[in-house]
């Protein structure tokens, strides 16, 4: 694989050796991601280390970058969008106990060797706009809007997977 990097992954493992992952996956091979973007060429670059905590739990951390060419939502012309992420995050067995972690803390629960490209494209879904745009002084749209219209900037709050909690509510 490009990068010298392995394919597939077992994280608890890679933990045990404290093993660190540095290099840079082919945006192609993200299928997922690829769809939400106008070209497909580039890369991610990632550097993810492996240690266990003080309490032995596995744990994972880094920083994951792409840069991506997507639409902008506003005026629709195509805008780079540098995507990163820094994940950090408790890999668990199947059999590890989940109230050890602290409140908050991301985990993994690794039951099978995981795919890296998977791995690396979940964590840029989780950082990637809902409604990619180009900054407002930027945005070849934006002089045609009215002031109050500002309000639909993106913001840290405006992920697509962070509202999955409020839409699994029912409906009144
Ligand atoms: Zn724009």
């Amino acid at each position: 694989m490009k990068g010298g990097l392995p394919a597939v992954i077992d994280p608890l493992r890679l933990a045990r050796e404290g093993a660190r992952l540095v290099g840079r996956l082919p945006l192609e091979s993200m299928r997922r991601l690829k769809a939400a973007c106008l070209e497909a060429r580039g890369g991610v670059e990632l550097a993810l280390q492996f240690e266990q905590s003080a309490q032995g739990l596995g744990q994972m951390r880094g920083h994951i970058e792409a840069r991506l060419t997507v639409r902008c939502q506003r005026c629709l012309e195509p805008m780079g969008l540098t995507l990163k992420s820094e994940p950090r995050a408790v890999l668990l067995s199947g059999e590890d106990r989940q109230e050890q972690l602290a409140a908050g803390a991301d985990m993994i629960v690794i039951t099978k060797p995981v795919s890296l490209v998977e791995l690396v494209e979940d964590e840029l879904l989780l950082a990637m706009p809902m409604m990619p745009m180009h900054p407002r002084e930027a945005c070849p749209a934006a002089p045609f809007l009215a002031p109050d219209a500002a309000a639909d900037d993106a913001t840290s709050e405006n992920r697509p997977f962070s509202v999955l909690g409020k839409l699994k509510r029912p409906r009144e």
